[in-house]
């Protein structure tokens, strides 16, 4: 860590600094300014948190120089992680982008089937579905729950497509995981560290969605929260922030976060344009633009019937729609697909 002592700290409050380090097996470096002092310490910040020299008087600033994250990061695994779901899907590395698309809810088995069907014909991998429902109303659907879980293994038996469904609550985790292939953990539960550590315990893959308010530290942290329970199998889903315009896209679609997250981190990336934008007219440009960012994949909202969707219908594709997306984006895969691998 880097610390900055104010203009008029005393060579006593500077000397505490150092000693306190120092005991801890902290290897210092001073560089003494005409105004400013600066420590350079490196060690085990396990030993000395830095906000307990910040506390230190005469401190005025200190600066980490490694990333919180470890486990996460790409300075303790240089290859990408990929998290292998069966022969042909693969998510993450230079494996092709996966597309998982589905409605917002399982709302009855015949209409998600008829979504499965299309989605599954015109090129998605995986069917996702939420069957606990986090509303911000209480008067909203709150999904199907055990049943809806049931719709989608029976969906998933007769198309073949794998499963990634939410779950909001450790009680319900020993269920969900039962029927999940992807653990989903959504936006509002980011930081629900309980979940976390729980879904750490199992082996199966955990799909992190980014909080709405999170920075991609705190989403990088998050990651590391279920790493470090045990479970290296985590895929990280950017699905837009808080932004400073609510008029035109219901949240704000960070595309940037997919290359800062490339770079300092292993772990694969999914963008969700639909939960990013809020507009069904926006998912195509985004999931172009995702693609071209280096994404290893999409999650996207489809409905046979948006219009009466139970949740999210506004930022829901209809069945033809997305097959005309998919053929446009099937050329951008390849094309990154053969850049990538060559
Ligand atoms: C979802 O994917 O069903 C969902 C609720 O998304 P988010 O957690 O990103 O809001
Ligand atoms: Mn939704």
């Amino acid at each position: 860590m880097i610390i900055v002592m104010e203009s008029g700290a005393t060579q006593e409050q500077t000397d505490k600094v150092v000693n306190r380090l120092k005991e801890n097996g902290f290897k210092i470096n001073i560089n003494q300014g005409d105004v400013l002092t600066v420590i350079a310490a490196i060690g085990d910040k396990r030993l000395v948190q830095p906000q307990s020299i910040a506390s230190l008087d005469g401190v005025r600033e200190v600066k980490l120089i490694q990333e919180p994250f470890k486990m996460a990061s790409r300075e303790s695994q240089k290859h990408d992680t990929v998290i292998e779901l069966s022969e042909d899907v693969k998510i993450g590395g230079n494996n092709r982008p996966v597309v998982m698309a589905g409605p917002c809810s399982v709302e009855d088995y015949k209409g998600l089937l008829e979504i499965a069907q299309a989605v599954k014909a015109a090129g998605a991998k995986i069917l996702r579905g939420g069957a606990f429902k986090p509303r911000t109303s209480p008067y909203d659907f709150q999904g199907l729950e055990e049943k809806g879980l049931e719709y989608l293994a029976k969906v998933r038996k007769k198309t073949g497509l794998l499963v990634v469904t939410e779950v909001m609550d450790t009680l319900d985790l020993p269920l969900v995981e039962e029927y999940a292939d992807i653990i989903q953990i959504g936006a509002r539960n980011m930081q629900n560290f309980k979940l976390l550590k729980a879904v750490g315990k199992y082996r199966k893959p955990v799909m992190l969605k980014r909080g709405p308010a999170a920075t991609i530290r705190e989403f990088l942290l998050a990651a590391e929260h279920i790493m470090y329970a045990g479970n290296p199998n985590v895929i990280l889903c950017e699905r837009g922030v808080k932004g400073i315009d609510s008029t035109f896209t219901r949240n704000t679609l960070d595309l940037a976060a997919v290359p800062i997250i490339h770079k300092y981190s292993h772990l694969p990336v999914i963008v969700d344009p639909s939960h990013g934008t809020g507009r069904r007219y926006l998912i195509e440009p985004m999931s172009k633009a995702a693609l071209v960012c280096g994404a290893n994949g999409l999650m996207v909202e489809v409905h046979n019937n948006p219009d009466k969707a139970c949740s999210d219908g506004a930022q829901s594709l209809t069945t033809e729609m997305f097959a005309k997306m998919m053929k446009s984006l099937n050329m951008i895969m390849d094309v990154n697909n053969q850049e990538i691998s060559a």
